[in-house]
């Protein structure tokens, strides 16, 4: 059979891939997107940040009707939890937002391959069956044998795997990674989280709400690195008034299935025993077995595949986006990624605002943020202004029953303009797009402060953050 011919072909359909071939069907090409699992959509609405979701959702429900509801003067009793129905229910929010990417596919008349892709040479590449996973249903144009396409155009979109470390291997039953962790049979009686990043601090919430014991091992001196000390700090109090308890400073040598137990092995003190461990220390760009030898596209010192401001790799026609790039490995950075680089291929321009993506940690209260961290502007000598306001003083988190955390603005102490906006506390996660468009439309301290904000809102918080930023907030 004939190679099939395309303008482009994606390779992954998780955010970064899908939104691009989405958007170059937009633009007039004839897109094709190859993908080996059998759903659409990648590690964020299979595995991750979807099903991560709606569990934290389903489990703080749960939390909440044991106990959170008394304030409202509202008792309930006999509370039990339904753990498969919360697996199921999770399962058809993946379901329905996968078949979803199916649905858009077919709209814009998108070309589907399933099965394993790798490049083969300029404007090659092949598909072949995706290999041990039987179902590789619902695409087209590839055969039981494999396919052969060109392309003008060819963008990598292969996302992540989960890291682990040297002496501990996953084994999908007891050392698990998040992929097992949105999914176990019953509630640990012991969870130890290994990283007290985002998945670990998301996963760790979940199943501590559950009933679990969580002890979250870090290596280093504080939790959630990258985030403001300030916000981390104060987050790090509220999750242990929970009941996460948190080892900082602790190196992990190695994790394994003992008998019916764990054993988590950590320098300087006896082994922990439980009864799951998940390993939450990072992730890697997933560049295997997808032919860049063939095209001898260069990697960078972390292993991901170096890029221009353009997202094109060191061969001529092949672009890469999203986790297996440099930048934070987050579905909207891969999203925006995805946009420009084929707006730059077909337009000639195409660009990403990095300054302006936002971060969330969806755990309760959430933390959300945008822009630059107070060590950041201190360390590269940038003077600021800095107003924070508490949400025990904003009337809506009041009558919310959510009054923990804070926002905080850090805007330039000449210009006003907003640097850097760091929320935790109640809808942080929605809370932060305004901070962020304000970051995207070089806004000051001052035109938020002046922008009316809707009362009683969560929002009038962040006005009163910027009022703060002058001294002059008018609540607290
Ligand atoms: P992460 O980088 O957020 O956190 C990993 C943590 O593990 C860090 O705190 C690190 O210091 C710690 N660590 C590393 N080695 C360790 C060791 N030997 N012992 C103890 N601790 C160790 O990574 P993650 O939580 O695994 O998440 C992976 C990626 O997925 C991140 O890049 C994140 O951006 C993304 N993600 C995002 C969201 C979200 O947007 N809400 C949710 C989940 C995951």
């Amino acid at each position: 059979m004939p190679a099939a011919e395309h303008d482009l072909v994606v390779i992954g359909a998780g955010p970064g891939g899908y939104v691009a071939a989405i958007r170059a069907a937009q633009l007039g090409l004839n897109v094709a997107s190859a993908e080996r699992e059998a759903a659409l959509g990648g590690t964020c609405l299979r595995i991750g940040c979807i099903p991560s979701k709606a569990l934290l959702e389903s489990s703080e429900r749960f939390h909440e009707a044991k106990s959170g509801l008394i304030a409202h003067g509202v008792k309930l009793s006999g509370v039990e939890l339904d753990l498969p129905a919360m697996m199921r229910r999770k399962d058809q929010v993946v379901t329905r937002l996968t078949q979803g990417v199916d649905f858009l596919f077919k709209k814009n008349k998108i070309t589907r391959y399933s099965g394993t892709a790798r490049l083969d040479g300029p404007g090659r590449v092949l598909i072949s069956p995706t290999e041990p996973r039987a179902s590789a249903s619902g695409g087209t144009g590839a055969s039981a044998s494999g396919s052969e396409l060109k392309a003008k155009h060819i963008i990598i979109a292969t996302g992540s795997v989960p890291a682990s470390l040297p002496n501990i291997v996953f084994d999908g039953q007891r050392i698990c990674s998040s992929t097992e962790a949105l999914g176990f049979d019953s509630v640990p009686k012991h969870l130890v989280v290994i990283g007290a990043g985002y998945i670990g601090l998301e996963l760790g919430s979940v199943w501590s709400r559950l009933g679990a014991k969580v002890t979250i091992l870090e290596y280093l001196d504080r939790i959630l690195p990258g985030i403001d000390t300030e916000i981390a700090t104060d987050a790090q109090k509220l999750f242990q008034k929970q009941g996460l308890e948190f080892r900082l400073g602790a190196e992990v040598h190695s994790a394994f299935a003992k008998g019916a137990s764990c054993v988590v092995e950590v320098e300087g003190t006896e082994p922990i025993l439980c009864d799951r461990v998940l390993v939450a220390v990072g992730r890697k760009s997933n560049t295997q077995n997808i032919g860049l030898a063939s095209l001898n596209i260069k990697l960078d010192e972390k292993g991901r595949i170096t890029v221009d401001e353009h997202f094109a790799t060191s061969a001529a026609g092949v672009y890469a986006i999203g986790d297996v790039i440099r930048g934070p490995m987050l579905a909207h950075k891969a999203e925006e990624e995805g946009v420009a680089c084929v707006e730059h291929i077909v337009t000639g321009y195409g660009h990403v605002d990095y300054n302006a993506i936002p971060g969330i940690v969806y755990t309760n209260p959430e933390i959300a943020s945008v822009g630059k961290t107070e060590e950041e502007l201190r360390s590269s000598g940038i003077e600021y202004r800095k107003g924070t306001f508490p949400f025990r003083a904003n009337g809506r988190a009041l009558a919310l029953a959510q009054i923990d955390g804070k926002i905080k603005i850090l805007a330039d102490k000449t210009t006003d303009r907003i640097l850097g906006v760091h929320i935790i506390g109640p809808r942080a996660g929605d809370l932060i797009a305004e901070a962020a468009a304000a970051i995207a439309f070089s806004a000051s301290a001052e035109d938020i402060a002046r922008t009316p904000h809707a009362h009683p809102t969560l929002s009038e918080a962040l006005k009163e953050a910027a009022l703060a930023v002058d001294g002059r907030s008018i609540h607290a």
